[in-house]
């Protein structure tokens, strides 16, 4: 199978089962859907009332970027000298901001050459380097990130980054006098299930702002937008974007000042799935029935299926593709999942419900892997390999505030 089918026209594309049926893949199958990262990034884009950088790290493959491009997406948040090159190969127009507060001078430089003007910090140390390695140019800008208070998020991410209150408007203030364009970033953690922490994060910024007494031209509310996944349906969209609305309301900014946000899971977790075969099935003795079965797969934790393991334990939404075109049976059952490595720890523990008759050599349709599953993979143990197919199928399960058009609410 070539790495990625070229056609772009919804109905030229297969479906997974044709897919599957016809190339009866053996190893990890990755079924990108072009129409729903073009769909969500339009959605976003259309909603949200400033600029909306896509966060490059959640799913780099050129293919989805350029999906998210024709959806809209014009601003990209790189945290690497890699991304910046990638974006810049493929959209040389496009603007890139660099959102890592700890950068080596070598890609602040690299990044600087590639047209990057815009770069976050979070302590006086990383401002000097920015400053000393970009010659203090007149467009440069400068992005202070904020310790935003813990709580709502799934995946918390302010242990390793962010200034707090009095750092952050010291800064500010420093930045302010460095460079023509000033902004606070923040980000809530991933997989944000609490719009008030938005507001609450916003209100912060509401503090530092007045402690420093400067203006500032970006207020960048960072990423974090959720998704859905099995049991866990997140409020809409529209929620969260009242809140910042209200929120940056509350700021009293200068009316030049522009507001960003950093989505990565929301835009592309919906678009991508991975199907895996099952290469064995152990069920447990009569005594141990509650225990889960056990079905072995060949993609686990070390490939797209990371936060599924052990440390997350996320669940994903399944679908049961039979080998030998049988109708499956009705009746569901739980089970548990080990990938193809031979680490221990290379066990999902879900549950994941399938038909009760899944054997092996079927195939399973695991969604919402477009977020931080492929772009996770390793080549551990020897199973780097894989196949890709654009697809024209639905995603998995729906998010609120993202159905595509003509579907009914859920
Ligand atoms: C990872 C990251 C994002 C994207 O976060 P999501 O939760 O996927 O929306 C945005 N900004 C920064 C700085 C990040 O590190």
């Amino acid at each position: 199978m070539s790495k990625h089918h070229r056609h772009s026209a919804l109905a030229t594309l297969p479906s997974v089962a044709e897919v599957v049926a016809a190339a009866h893949p053996g190893v990890p199958l990755h079924c990108l859907r072009p129409h729903t990262f073009r769909a969500n990034a339009r959605r976003f884009t259309s909603r949200f009332p400033g600029d909306v950088l896509y966060a490059v790290k959640c799913n780099p493959e050129p293919a989805v970027l350029r999906a998210l491009w024709a959806g809209g997406i014009r601003h990209f948040d790189a945290a690497s000298a890699g991304e910046v090159r990638l974006v810049r190969r493929l959209f040389p127009k496009a603007a890139i901001h660099f959102m890592h507060p700890v950068k080596s001078r070598e890609a602040i430089r690299e990044a600087f050459a590639l047209g990057v003007r815009d770069f976050a910090l979070d302590s006086a140390d990383e401002l000097d380097k920015i400053l000393e390695e970009t010659a203090s140019p007149h467009d440069l800008g400068l992005m202070v990130r904020l310790a935003p208070p813990r709580g709502g998020a799934v995946y918390d991410l302010s242990g390793k980054f962010g200034a707090p209150l009095a750092e952050a408007a010291a800064l500010l203030r420093l930045g302010r006098a460095a460079a023509p364009r000033v902004g606070l970033c923040f980000h809530v953690g991933s997989q944000c299930l609490e719009p008030a922490a938005y507001g609450r994060a916003l209100a912060l910024a509401g503090r530092i702002i007045a402690e420093a007494g400067v203006p500032i031209d970006v207020m960048d509310v960072g990423g974090g937008f959720p998704v859905s996944y099995p049991e866990e349906v997140p409020p809409p969209l529209d929620d969260y974007l009242s809140v910042i609305a209200e929120g940056v309301a509350r700021l009293g900014l200068p009316a030049q000042c522009r507001l960003w946000s950093e989505p990565g899971r929301a835009l592309v977790a919906p678009g991508q799935s991975v199907v895996v075969q099952v290469l064995a099935r152990r069920d447990n003795a009569e005594t141990d029935s509650a225990r889960p079965s056990a079905l072995y797969i060949n993609d686990g934790v070390y490939g797209a299926l990371s936060d599924a393991g052990t440390a997350l334990g996320w669940r994903f939404p399944v679908r049961l593709i039979p080998a030998d075109g049988r109708t499956p049976m009705a009746a569901l059952r739980p089970f548990e999942f080990f990938g193809p490595t031979c680490d221990s720890a290379d066990r999902m523990r879900g549950p994941f419900q399938l038909p009760a008759d899944v054997t092996e050599g079927d195939w399973i349709e695991i969604g919402q892997l477009g977020a931080y599953g492929s772009a996770l993979r390793t080549a551990f143990n020897g199973f780097d390999q894989a196949a890709w197919s654009e697809v024209r199928d639905p995603p998995l399960l729906a998010t609120p505030g993202y159905l595509a058009k003509g579907s009914r609410a859920a």
